[in-house]
């Protein structure tokens, strides 16, 4: 870029257009800089519309902390001269960069500091940014600002604030903000249907969309992405193949946060064949969608697919993170793939370059310890080059327990129960220990131990999607509105699998009660709940789908199968980890989870 003799330029107007034209030439930080010193020869510095796209284009050229410590705030600035709109515009540019949102809050409060009025574009970058890092305080103080000078009706500002609360984790506050609106559009439902999908209150957010269709208001992607989260956690298909068909009937823009969003549902919803279909149409997978595919076929047990697909992935040029292979190992764990899962595990460092995390040792420890290799396990925690944390100390002693070592589960218990001293867990752990080795004793101690430290068991609960409507079951509830009914067909359950050789597992069973009454409180876990009341309310040979929040107990893998049989349904259960299928009285995991 060439510059014409400053002495010439007498006519600041002219000065002013020069230096306006010179900044729209501008394409590198090196132009930029240029301009700069022509800016000083001129006695420009203080001039508010050059310094205005002076910042626009530092923001265009990612250069907004260059301009602003050595221009805006520099040593011949004057800030508290200029105007409003030179405030947003330095503000937006932070707001929008990676690392210096947290200056878009600092150049906010240089601004109130100058008396300066912010008006209703200045409040949604600084909420941007406030949501960006997490700043819940100055979130606040900047309600407050907007009530205060008047923009509390402006929807556009209420959206950004709503988002803000959400991402400082107040859904609450979000939702007081939310309902106080006066109107709303699609960014107002899909900000408060997204911060309830992201923190995991998953009906909320179904909740609210219903709502939404209601109010009539056309979602958009960014509402269907939200949506369809949480259709992932809560295990609802339904709702799920209904978002689907809605995007293609609505011309709502697939664009690749949505594609992978509806790949992830389906994989984590039970149809995995379905999420890996649509993965095969997309022109472009990413490494979200490939990961996606990776971890769906690691929850359905299906390994040997998740690793060709990881090959595939790797060989097709997608390099892999660290998510990819947490997804990968797991798939080995869950399928018993041990030599793969130590083979991926080398491969992850010394071709990948990754370092493991806490989670990739975590996988490895399931790995042993799923296949019974409990002394590898044991050994490869110990040469651990970071401390194993309380995860993997617990799936240890459960593998300790599956497959005998009751001794060594119980010192590694007792152990983790010194650390830990709160953690209900572990109390549950070492419970079940002394419950398979029959020592009531220790075991109602334990329980005394866990009733004098006030901690409770997580109550199981499992989630069944109806209709539409999703019903949840705690273990024992006996309050549910169809209590009568399912407690009566949970009997004919039990007599009917009794007769096909079900065997109750009583020592499943934490109290230290009678056979008859553990057996009792076996028939009351919720997923067993939860399967009657399918059994009762849908038409024979329909599948069955449910959500269980924790881990599927031996006792009610077992009966389960045996339902699937005598009942001839299909039985999809995702616990925590994995998913279950039950048919004909086997299940996909082969009794390995
Ligand atoms: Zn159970
Ligand atoms: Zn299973």
């Amino acid at each position: 870029m060439s510059f014409p003799p400053t002495k010439i330029l007498i006519n600041p107007r002219a000065a002013e257009q020069q230096c306006l034209t010179l900044l729209q030439t501008c394409t590198t930080l090196l132009n930029l800089t240029k301009v700069h010193t022509h800016i000083l020869k001129l006695g420009l510095v203080n001039n508010t519309f050059v310094l205005t796209k002076f910042t626009q284009t530092s923001s265009d050229l990612n250069a907004i902390h260059y301009t602003s410590s050595n221009i805006l705030f520099g040593p011949f600035s004057k800030p508290h001269l200029y105007d409003t709109f030179l405030y947003n515009t330095i503000i937006r540019a932070y707001a929008q960069t990676l690392e210096y949102k947290t200056n878009a809050i600092d150049i906010y409060k240089n601004m109130i500091s100058y008396d300066i009025m912010p008006n209703k574009f200045t409040y949604p970058f600084v909420l941007k940014a406030c949501a960006g890092v997490g700043r819940l305080r100055v979130g606040q103080s900047v309600h407050c600002s907007v009530v205060k000078f008047g923009f509390d009706e402006d929807v556009h500002v209420l959206n950004t604030m709503v988002h803000m609360y959400c991402c400082c984790g107040c859904v609450g506050s979000a939702r007081y903000v939310f309902d106080e609106m006066p109107k709303w559009d699609s960014v107002s439902w899909s900000a408060m249907i997204g911060g309830y999908a992201r923190i995991g209150m998953s009906t909320n957010a179904v909740e609210l969309f219903r709502e939404m269709q209601i109010a009539k208001v056309r979602p958009d992607e960014i509402t269907m992405v939200a949506v369809l989260s949480a259709c992932s956690d809560l295990g609802a298909l339904e709702l799920g193949n209904w978002i689907e068909r809605s995007v293609e009937r609505e011309k709502i823009s697939k664009t690749m946060q949505l594609c992978n969003a509806l790949i992830d549902m389906f994989a984590k919803c039970g149809d995995v064949d379905k999420a890996l279909r649509l993965f095969r149409s997309l022109d472009r997978a990413t490494i979200v969608s490939w990961t996606s595919v990776i971890v769906g076929m690691a929850m359905h047990g299906r390994g040997l697919e998740a690793a060709s697909l990881f090959e595939e992935m790797v060989n097709s040029g997608v390099v892999p993170d660290d998510v990819t292979f947490i997804g990968l190992l797991s798939a080995c764990s869950h399928s018993g793939l041990v030599d793969e899962g130590r083979k991926y595990f080398d491969a992850m460092t010394q071709e990948f370059h990754i370092m493991p995390r806490i989670e990739h040792y975590g996988c490895m420890v399931d790995l042993f310890s799923r296949a019974g290799l409990v002394k590898e396990a044991l050994e490869f925690v110990e040469n651990m080059p970071i401390e194993p944390n309380p995860i993997i100390w617990r799936t240890l002693t459960a593998a300790c327990r599956l497959h005998g070592e009751l001794n060594l589960g119980e010192s590694i218990t007792k152990q983790l129960i010194k650390k830990e001293p709160l953690h209900e867990s572990n109390y549950v752990l070492l419970s079940n220990i002394y419950g398979k080795m029959s020592k009531w004793e220790e075991k109602n101690r334990v329980r005394e131990k866990m009733g004098e430290k006030g901690m409770q068991k997580i109550p199981g609960s499992t989630m069944i999607e109806l209709d539409n409507k999703i019903y949840e079951f705690v273990a024992g509830d006996r309050t549910h509105e169809f209590y009568k009914e399912i407690n009566e067909m949970i009997d004919e359950m039990r007599r009917k699998i009794k007769m096909a050789g079900y065997v109750p597992t009583t020592s499943e069973v934490l109290l230290d009660i009678g056979q008859e009454e553990r057996e009792d409180a076996l028939y009351r876990h919720s997923e067993k709940l939860a399967i009657a009341f399918a059994l009762l309310k849908t038409p024979p040979g329909t599948p069955i789908r449910i959500v269980k929040n924790l881990r599927v107990c031996g006792d009610c893998h077992s009966a389960t199968k045996f339902i699937s049989k005598i009942y001839n349904r299909e039985i999809i259960v995702r616990d925590r980890n994995r998913f279950h299928y039950f048919k004909d009285g086997a299940c996909s995991c082969k009794d390995f989870w």
